[in-house]
């Protein structure tokens, strides 16, 4: 095991894309979003920012893709730092060991999600931001673009509008949920809100910068704190239990990260007080986790020894 600085970040990045081409088995780009579907399984790109900002990159770091259930983090952070813990009434913060849209557990629970990053947590999350801001897709873009520093993020109304026509799931959890008073908008405000939340388009160098606040206990990128220490620990602590649907425990065992994974194919992890990650390769596995994106996070932690662990 080595001590990583800096300067040895893009040989490691360029060590596991190499590693990576040459591993067959992609797994599948989702299709139940029509729109994601026709993405390559084979494009691979993997960014690491350090806390001062500086971003190392390979493959296809620089290309956009969407950022799906990830943006769960963002609109966490951001409600959680308007409204502190009373968010925790209305959402859990344990596993759920259920796909990420199953509506199973609300009945018994009712109607409070299990955590933030199912989608029943997820919509709970955009509505109360949607409450305090008045357009929770609009505030998450805005902090995705001061962080990332790029200001053309933008949504993909493509992919909205194919999530919309697709969305009877996502509706029914919003509307259950409703019947348990734990939404506060109309649903069709807030799956308007929800589509376009998951739908903005990213790069892995966009995310890896986005994300650096929680590498610096809850600091944004101009100095100014979003949460404090402890919310950032437990933004991190639920996305090390929780953020890549029901595989979080294998994805601890092999990557000793917190993380969180999207269905475009994208995951962005965190060393705390070291640095932020972001790797993207569209196929995925069974639960919804990039293939080429687990085994690359898991080559970078073993290469390198940075994990929680
Ligand atoms: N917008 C997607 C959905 O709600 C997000 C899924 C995901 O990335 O997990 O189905």
């Amino acid at each position: 095991m080595t001590t990583t600085s800096a300067l040895t970040f893009q040989p490691v990045l360029e060590r596991i894309a190499e590693e990576i081409a040459r591993t067959p088995g992609r797994g599948r780009p989702a299709d139940y979003i029509p729109a994601l579907a026709s993405r390559d399984p084979r494009s691979f790109g993997m960014a690491v920012a350090e806390l001062d900002g500086t971003v190392y990159g390979v493959g296809d770091w620089r290309q956009p893709f969407s950022a799906q259930s990830i943006t769960k983090v963002f609109t966490l952070a951001l409600d959680l730092a308007r409204e502190g813990d009373d968010l925790w009434e209305h959402v859990g913060r344990e596993p759920s060991g259920n796909p990420f849209n199953s509506l199973v557990q609300l009945e018994y629970e009712n109607g409070i999600p299990r955590n933030p990053f199912i989608n029943a947590g997820a919509l709970v999350v955009t509505d109360r931001l949607h409450t305090r801001t008045g357009d929770a897709a609009g505030t998450l873009l805005d902090f995705l673009r001061a962080e990332s520093g790029n200001p053309a993020l933008t949504f993909d109304e493509e992919v909205a509008a194919s999530e919309a026509g697709h969305g009877d799931r996502n509706a029914a959890l919003a509307h259950f949920m409703t019947s348990y008073r734990n939404i506060e908008n109309p649903v069709p405000e807030l799956l308007d809100q929800y589509f376009r939340q998951c739908s903005i388009e990213v790069s892995c160098a966009d995310l890896a910068l986005a994300t650096s606040f929680l590498a610096r206990h809850g600091v944004r990128a101009d100095g100014t704190r979003l949460l404090t220490r402890s919310q950032a620990k437990q933004v991190n602590a639920v996305m090390l239990t929780c953020g890549t649907y029901d595989a979080a425990g294998e994805f601890a065992y092999r990557v000793g990260l917190p993380g969180k994974s999207g269905v475009g194919g994208g995951i962005i992890a965190v060393v705390p007080g070291r640095c932020t990650l972001c790797v993207w390769s569209p196929g995925l596995d069974e639960r919804g986790n990039s293939v080429a994106g687990v085994a690359a996070l898991d080559r970078f932690t073993t290469l390198t020894g940075l994990s929680v662990f």
